[in-house]
């Protein structure tokens, strides 16, 4: 039997946050922390204000402090690593370094400390080295919509322990949609990941994971296993099963049994949202589902080019960072705003994540 909790919480109160996830908890084989090391790892996409819906809320890192301290944690480490870091990320903006300090917990910036994984492909990629140190990593995400995984969730979420720069040419190599699900489930393996929580009090619908809408959604969703809180999530959004590229690849690597799913609190079905504004996902032709898969990096580079190129628009401030991000070298500046080059460009929308005034467009 595989528990999700699911709970309504209207707020971000700390004491209605705090007494819903104890009992989210109990219901849910949370691990024994006591004497044990724990890595909290939020979602801080770009250390933006909580209220844009990025970032994990603040409280939500808070409650969880609490409640590992109640437990008897031995030491605790919340870090991230933003896809665009600066060398001065403090984590400070999204309210979270706030509550790292006045609970006298660790800061980790993985792009500070990290050390090789080889992971799927055998591609070497750094990771967090506080993984190394801890007995206990527990993803704290964000229900958000994405443009190229349709749904951000806590496997996801783990992404964040591959530091800054180093994420975006993983697209690169991995272009297809089911490819770079392949690779964020090899990640996810690495981080050992033993519970999941998703921030749902407030989530982001349409173009997330960056520039979406805030909405409010009302609820926490946790698990014990990451794949099942994120099937909640994207059940919650409206998805069915084929719309998950990282569910499908979790369940084909058995890492997670929709078969086993059990809610000891709310339904995910009873709770759709049915005008939540998602991603579409493209629909597979047969040629792509069952022949492609069968051959090389020509193909899964051409799956990938049948998505829509971003269009950019006029509101651009020209900050760059879209340029800096791009694994395909794709971007130029132009006299207006960035200029794309649709022959390079992989479509991997890691420029639609990192703009920080929503001027890049993605028409499904
Ligand atoms: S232009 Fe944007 S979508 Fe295209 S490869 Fe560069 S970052 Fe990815
Ligand atoms: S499109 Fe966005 S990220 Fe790119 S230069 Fe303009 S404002 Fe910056």
């Amino acid at each position: 039997m595989t528990d999700i909790a699911i709970e309504k919480v209207n707020d971000y109160d700390i004491e209605k946050v705090k007494s819903s996830l104890i009992k989210m908890f109990d219901l849910t084989a949370f691990p024994t922390v006591e004497g044990k090391r724990v890595l909290i790892k939020p979602n801080i996409l770009s250390d933006v204000p909580k209220e844009k819906a990025i970032t994990t809320n603040p409280v939500i890192v808070e409650a969880l402090i609490d409640i590992l301290k109640d437990k008897g944690a031995l030491d605790i480490l919340v870090g991230d690593s933003p896809g665009l870091q600066s060398p001065t990320f403090s984590a400070k903006t999204s309210g979270i370094r706030g509550v790292i300090e006045r609970k006298g917990v660790r800061f980790e910036d993985f792009a500070k400390n990290n050390r090789p994984h080889t992971i799927y492909k055998k591609i070497k990629v750094p990771m967090a080295k506080a993984l190394d140190e801890v007995d206990v990593v527990i993803s704290v995400a964000k229900f958000k919509t994405h443009q190229l995984m349709m749904q951000t969730g806590a496997v996801k979420n783990m992404f964040g322990l591959v530091p800054g720069l180093n994420k975006s040419p993983l697209h690169l190599k991995c272009p297809s949609v089911e490819e770079f699900a392949r690779l964020i489930v090899s990640i996810f393996k690495e981080s050992h990941t033993d519970y999941a929580i998703i921030d749902a009090i407030m989530g982001m619908e349409g173009a997330g994971p960056a520039n979406g809408t805030p909405r409010k959604v009302g609820l926490l969703i946790s698990s014990a296993d990451a794949f099942a809180a994120d099937y909640a999530e994207a059940v919650i959004m409206g998805y069915e099963k084929k719309d998950m590229p990282i569910f499908l690849e979790g369940e084909k690597e058995g890492l997670t049994d929709e078969s086993t799913y059990n809610y000891p609190l709310l339904t995910a079905k009873e709770l759709v949202i049915s005008d939540f504004k998602r991603i579409e996902a493209k629909k597979k032709s047969l040629f792509s589902a069952l022949i492609l898969p069968f051959f090389s990096r020509y193909f899964e580079m051409r799956k990938a080019k049948r998505r829509k190129a971003p269009d950019f628009q006029d509101n651009c401030v020209k900050c760059h960072r879209c340029i800096d991000i791009c694994p395909a070298k794709a971007l130029s500046m132009g006299s207006r705003h960035p200029e794309i080059d649709t022959k390079a460009c992989i479509r991997c929308y890691c420029c639609h994540e990192m703009c920080p005034v929503d001027a890049i467009k993605i028409t499904q």
